[in-house]
């Protein structure tokens, strides 16, 4: 027997309505905000990653499900929505048509990581990407949207949010780091180290606790805006206030890769044991244009599908069963079966969910299945019914019975 690959999931038929659920307010609340659809391949060439994630990243250097295909070329499964979006939006010329552009998706992602909890290799993400608008309300447009999700979903969050600046703000703020932590090198671990060189706006999510705890001095990024990031910031929070959303500056959530621009945000939970982040996102006016496509501003956010369900899960949100059977048919005999079998094909073309037994159950054990679907009717059809051309229908909420003509059956759904 061949079992399933290290860091992958069944979705098994008793629980697919869990992952409809989602799916669903995701679709609806996404639609809302007038965001469409967009669908790309779930494999891309490496070097797409290489330029669209950055190569300093955890992700390309250690984690991405990388493999040489038979015709020689480097593919790489995707380890994130956003550098497929953007590769699609350059190539197809998305750029001519009329902005802003408000697209979602729902995709598998896979990241070659040590399977640890909740840590799969193949996971699933909703993601929104929003091109076109540098303007501070499509940053609170996006993060209402998630924000409108996730209360959907009865999840409890709070908003952080933070203001990377733009290059010319970044420059400044990346100096006063390296001065910064220019006498704490011992405190800093190796990695942290390596980053105080390229980049040291990363030390500032560094997990380790001596790093963690350096960072609590280090200058905030939020002193160091420039006029028209200052602005544009402002503008976010007045916005999201007027909205009714309650967020925290959090100066220490930073993302980085250098197309990050201006807002980061993330909804954090506490639900989860320790404090976690269910959704974050951000600007990223410099990613199309490092991909050729030009200039193109952009701002979005990733969601963990898994995550999500894992919190409501852990919080005891209930997820409404999807519809059970409406009519089952027990029968008695060939001839009635034959007919039962009739019913159910015309029910269902009307839009009525029919199950009729497949088993050659007896008549005790047809009405038990039929108790353990949950079905709403039961339709019982035997000799004594098929001579008079009726149908004994039972009700089974409340156990009334009916006597329904055969000819006139599909007319009473
Ligand atoms: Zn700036
Ligand atoms: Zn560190």
């Amino acid at each position: 027997m061949v079992n399933i690959p290290k860091g992958t999931k069944d979705v098994l038929p008793d629980e697919s309505y869990k992952w409809h659920y989602v799916e669903k307010v995701v679709r609806d609340v996404a639609d809302k905000y007038n965001a469409k659809e967009i669908r790309t391949p779930t494999f891309e060439h490496t070097e797409l990653f290489l330029r669209g994630v950055g190569d300093t990243t955890d992700i390309v250097n250690k984690e991405m499900y990388t493999f040489t295909d038979k015709g020689d070329r480097s593919i790489t499964l995707k380890p994130e929505g956003t550098a497929g979006v953007a590769r699609a939006f350059i190539e197809n010329g998305l750029k001519n048509s009329a902005m802003p552009l408000k697209m979602y998706y729902i995709t598998p992602v896979f990241r070659y990581e040590r399977p640890q909890a909740g840590r799969l290799r193949e996971h699933h993400q909703f993601g929104v990407e929003f091109y076109g608008s540098s303007s501070a309300d499509t940053d609170a447009e996006v993060i209402l949207l998630a924000y409108d999700i996730l209360t959907a979903l009865n999840l409890k969050v709070k908003l952080n949010i933070n203001s990377m600046g733009c290059p010319k703000c970044r420059a400044e703020y990346n100096k006063a780091l390296r001065e910064f932590f220019a006498d704490k090198k011992d405190r800093l671990c190796e990695t942290c180290l390596t980053r105080l060189e390229k980049n040291p706006l990363r030390i500032l999510d560094c997990k380790v606790d001596t790093c963690k705890e350096t960072v609590k001095d280090a200058p905030k990024i939020t002193d160091f805006l420039c006029d028209d990031c200052r602005e544009h910031f402002e503008k976010l929070k007045k916005l999201l206030t007027a909205a009714g959303l309650e967020y925290t500056v959090n100066p220490l959530i930073v993302r980085g890769l250098d197309y990050y621009t201006r807002t980061v945000f993330e909804f954090v939970t506490d639900s989860l044991g320790s404090q976690g982040t269910v959704c974050g996102g951000g600007r990223y006016d410099n990613l199309i244009g490092q991909l050729g496509g030009g200039d193109t501003p952009g701002v979005g956010f990733g969601m963990g599908l898994e995550r999500v369900l894992m919190l409501m899960e852990a919080t005891g949100v209930e997820i409404p069963k999807e519809n059970s059977v409406d009519i089952y048919f027990a029968t008695m005999g060939e001839k009635a079966y034959e007919k039962a079998f009739a019913l159910s094909s015309a029910l269902r073309r009307k839009g009525v969910k029919c199950e009729i037994d497949h088993m050659e159950r007896s008549v005790k054990a047809q009405f038990k299945y039929s108790d353990k679907i949950g079905a709403k009717y039961v339709a019982t059809i035997g000799d004594n019914e098929l001579e008079k051309g009726e149908v004994a229908l039972k009700k089974m909420s409340d156990g009334s019975l009916e006597t329904v003509s055969l000819d006139g059956f599909v007319e009473r759904f």
